[in-house]
This record gives structure tokens, C-alpha cells and sequence, in this order.
């Protein structure tokens, strides 16, 4: 299977509304109404089952012949198939001494090959998206230091000690005057305060590298949690890659009205577009949750996505 392009559409199609007409689905399967009408004959009466393998069924009860069959869409775990088809060619490379099937063995060990290649790829195409962002965490991080030193130098310049009182005034007026004070500005103050020029110099030196570190450090926060989303993110979606997309058969092609239906928190369409991916194998095997979609899928103004732009 060509997994690699299986987690690349995945990650094109998580902010786009190419599950709309799944969720619509699912809305109406999950709509808990015992007056729920059909949409074709506009009668009340819906019955509703589920089979074995999680597909979900809805037919009219009345003669109009409408029905609907949701089925489910599939998910692996990365890991998992990956541990597996590493067995599986030890396995083969084994069986290859069995000469009288050497060119099946040998296919089946190509395919098998293959697919390991196709998943190594996505693990590549992840740590090259996480080394982004780790080297940037190293860079803010060297500058932090370098600031962090840079003060405690400027600190231990200061010769005469100021006031606190006095360091509040001159806080005061490093704010307001955006931290950018000329030698013939400090040279004023310093007499205003009776303090030494030099000192003054350094001190207000200092409240800019202090300011400067706060930013950097502020930043590196930054980073550090984007990394984290980062590294959460790309675990969720390789526990739960989509590799079959959901079907919709629909015996009557009509225009239903979406009512909001409770669906289960777990393939809530909410849970698609945004960083978080919680999409399960099976997620109708749980229990239904307490939660209203009004709209399925947000088609505008949703959070883009993190890897996407890093593709
Ligand atoms: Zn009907």
C-alpha cells in the first residue's frame, strides 16, 4: 500500500470539507428523535442499524424505498504496521530458500519492502518537520543565554548602588520614552538624580537586555509549545492514519435537511480540521456523548492546520 501518499492526502484534506457529506451522514444516523421523518416521503418513521464491521444503516419504514448505508472509514497504527511487516520480511527473507515458490516469495518480500519504505517515509517527512523546529528552539535558546550573560555583566558594572526608589523613576522613564535615551538625555538625568553618568549608562543598558531576555524568553516559550502541539499531532495521526475514506450510499439522491444530531465525541467533524486528531477506528463502538454540531465541517475561519504549512 502506498501509505506515504495515504498521510499526505490525509494531512491536504484535514482542513477541507471532504468529509462534509460523512458528517451529514452521521448527523442524520445520530439524530435521536423518535419523530425523525424520511426524507424522501416526508413520513415519520427511520429504523437504524449497525453491522458488525461498524457500518451504519437507515431505511424508510414506509414504501418510498429510502435508505442509506455509512460505511466506516479505516484507520491503522503506523507503529503497529510498521513492527509487523518488519516480521513479515524477516519471515519472507526466510521462506527464500524454498526455491519452488522463490518468484512469489520474492514479490510478496518486494511488496512488503515497499510498504516498510512508504512508512519510513512518513517518519522521515515528521523528523525533518520536528528538526525545524528544535533547531529554532536551540537558536532562541543560545540567544537567551548570551542575554542572560550579557546582563549580569551590565549588572556588575554598576559601581554605586541606586536607590529603589530612584530605579522605579528611571523604570519609568525608560518606558516612556521607549527605551531609546541619548548620551545628552542620560547625561540630564544623571544630574536631575545626582547619580555617576557611567553607572546611569550601564543601568539603563540593563533594563534593555532585560526586556530583550523577557522577549527571547517569551519566544522560546513559544517554540518549545509549537514543538510540543507539533510532536502530540503527528503521534495522533500515527495512531489513527485514515487509509480508507468513509462511503455514503444513498439509495435516493435528495436534498435531506441537516438537523444537529448527538454524535460521539470521537468522530465529532469538530475533531477533524483542528490540531487535535482524535479520529478512531470504529468511534460508533462508543458510547454517545453529550455534544451538539451545528455545523459539521467549518469551511472558513477554522485553525489552519500546523504540519500543512510546513509541508
Ligand atoms: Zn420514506
Amino acid at each position: 500500500m502506498d501509505y506515504f501518499t495515504k498521510y499526505d492526502d490525509y494531512l491536504k484534506f484535514l482542513d477541507q470539507d471532504k468529509y462534509k457529506n460523512y458528517f451529514d451522514a452521521l448527523n442524520l444516523y445520530y439524530l435521536d428523535d423518535p419523530r425523525q421523518i424520511c426524507p424522501v416521503c416526508n413520513k415519520i418513521g427511520i429504523v437504524k442499524s449497525k453491522d458488525a464491521e461498524g457500518n451504519l444503516t437507515m431505511k424508510c419504514v414506509h414504501d418510498c424505498g429510502w435508505n442509506m448505508v455509512i460505511k466506516s472509514p479505516e484507520y491503522i497504527n503506523v507503529y503497529h504496521v510498521r513492527k509487523n511487516k518488519i516480521g513479515e520480511l524477516n519471515e519472507l527473507l526466510y521462506q527464500l530458500t524454498d526455491t519452488t515458490e522463490f518468484n512469489k516469495i520474492k514479490n510478496q518480500y518486494l511488496n512488503t519492502k515497499h510498504d516498510l519504505d512508504e512508512i519510513d517515509e512518513i517518519f522521515e517527512q515528521q523528523q525533518n518537520e520536528k528538526k525545524k523546529l528544535i533547531d529554532e528552539k536551540f537558536e532562541t535558546f543560545s540567544q537567551l543565554v548570551e542575554l542572560f550573560y550579557q546582563r549580569k555583566k551590565l549588572f556588575n558594572e554598576i559601581k554605586n548602588p541606586i536607590p529603589n526608589v530612584t530605579k522605579l523613576k528611571l523604570i519609568d522613564i525608560f518606558k516612556n520614552e521607549k527605551g531609546t535615551l541619548s548620551d545628552t538625555r542620560i547625561k540630564s538625568i544623571a544630574k536631575d538624580y545626582d547619580l555617576n553618568y557611567d553607572d546611569l549608562i550601564n543601568w539603563f543598558a540593563w533594563l534593555k537586555t532585560s526586556k530583550a531576555y523577557i522577549d527571547v524568553k517569551t519566544e522560546l516559550d513559544k517554540v518549545s509549545k509549537e514543538l510540543e502541539n507539533d510532536k502530540k499531532q503527528l503521534e495522533d495521526i500515527n495512531l489513527n492514519l485514515l487509509i480508507i475514506d468513509p462511503v455514503i450510499i444513498e439509495k435516493k439522491d435528495v436534498k435531506r435537511k441537516v438537523k444537529e444530531a448527538e454524535i460521539p465525541k470521537k468522530i465529532s467533524p469538530k475533531k477533524l480540521p483542528i490540531k487535535k486528531i482524535v479520529v478512531k477506528k470504529s468511534p460508533v463502538k462508543k458510547p454517545l456523548v453529550k455534544k451538539v454540531v451545528k455545523k459539521p465541517i467549518p469551511t472558513s475561519g477554522q485553525k489552519k492546520i500546523k504540519v500543512k504549512k510546513l509541508r
